[in-house]
């Protein structure tokens, strides 16, 4: 059976020659006679995949000492609550940009730890940062750089002048360059541009973390996950190891700039294809275009049906928007080669020819 092009959101496609390499680890890791998963994870081997794999993502992102890199369960969505309950106190304010679904969702879950300020809200676009609505004496300022359901990305981070900036840069994550030691805290799921699921990155700067205070739970508190290297308790071994791979393959392909000029690509084909379109449609500001969820709809919903059931027949699979905006979405991460794309494009066109 052929493998598919694979446009999945997350879980995502990964890299066919690190599925092949896991492949053949995954009876026996190293001649140790036994699976990568089947080891503890206090285990010498294991120490030193985890180590070897925080190293080669300090690399990619030039990560100074001052941040601690940890590798945490929970999902992006127990970030949602980690950010507030370690970087403010109860009384504190806190600053959310809302972008989209994600940092919604983040800002309702921020609302309900801490006194949270909404600098900017929009839908499909991006104010300019200089135009947001700031207070004094916030926290952090927070915010989604891709928004992974409409597809709106920034495209410039904003300043962080006058408070710590936290995001959420699951989707976007080494998909492009990032000066680290602008951000307070930086965090990304794996399984969409490093990973399969079930693991975490949080980069957060150490002066900003604390210990627990008697009524806090240990698990949700930053400091105590540094000081026992992610191994507070088991980790997502697996994950982490998968990880370790993924950052060694980026370091191969060229690092994160060469992701970023990928990206830029392989979602220029699409835009293209659907600016000159008569069927397709954007609804995102042509300015803030994710370069890795591109989102357009067809005029009705039965040719979208359509569209998608004649695409998975040409072996085009996992185009369909998210249920909270319908539509179409490709997802474009690391993993997905320019060669899926044009493949993609190939069939819009011939699709549009014969339904305009
Ligand atoms: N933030 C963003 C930007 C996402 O795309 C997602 C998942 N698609 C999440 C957060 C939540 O991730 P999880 O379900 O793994 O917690």
């Amino acid at each position: 059976m052929p493998r598919t092009y694979n446009f999945s959101a997350g879980p995502a496609a990964l890299p066919e020659s690190l599925l092949r390499q896991v492949q053949t680890q995954m009876l026996d890791y190293d001649d140790l006679g036994y699976s990568i998963v089947e080891m503890s994870h206090r285990s010498t081997p294991f120490m030193e995949i985890a180590e070897r794999s925080e190293e080669s993502l300090r690399r990619l992102l030039n990560i100074s000492n001052d941040y601690h890199v940890l590798f945490l369960q929970g999902g992006p969505t127990l970030q949602f609550a980690m950010v507030p309950l370690n970087l403010a106190e109860s009384g504190d304010t806190v600053e959310y940009a809302v972008t989209g679904y994600w940092s919604r969702k983040a800002h309702r879950e921020g609302s309900r730890l801490r006194n949270v300020h909404t600098a900017t809200e929009s839908n499909h676009t991006i104010p300019d940062p200089d135009t947001w609505v700031r207070v004094r004496n916030s926290r952090f300022l927070y915010f989604t750089t891709n928004e992974t359901i409409e597809g709106v990305q920034f495209s410039q981070y904003p300043s962080n002048r006058s408070a710590p900036l936290v995001c959420d840069a699951t989707s976007d994550f080494l998909t492009r360059p990032m000066v680290v030691d602008d951000f307070g805290l930086i965090f990304a799921g794996a399984q969409k541009n490093f990973g399969p699921a079930g693991l975490t990155v949080v980069i957060v700067r150490k002066d900003l973390c604390r210990t627990p205070r008697d009524n806090e739970a240990e698990y949700l508190n930053y400091a105590v996950h540094a000081e026992q290297n992610s191994m507070y308790n088991t980790p997502n071994t697996f994950a982490w190891y998968f990880a370790g791979l993924y950052f060694d393959w980026l370091h191969e392909q060229g690092g994160v700039e060469e992701m970023h000029r990928r990206c830029q690509a392989k979602s220029k084909v699409l835009y293209d294809l659907i600016d000159s379109s008569e069927l397709y449609k954007s609804r995102v500001d042509r300015a803030y275009r994710s370069l890795v969820n591109v989102t357009f709809t067809l005029p009705n919903e039965q040719l979208t049906q359509v569209f998608l059931r004649r695409a998975s027949q040409v072996n085009l699979k996992n185009l369909k928007g998210h249920r909270a905006v319908g539509g179409i979405r490709a997802s474009l991460y690391n993993a997905t080669t320019i060669e899926a794309v044009e493949a993609l494009a190939a069939f819009m066109r011939q699709f549009e020819a014969e339904n305009i």
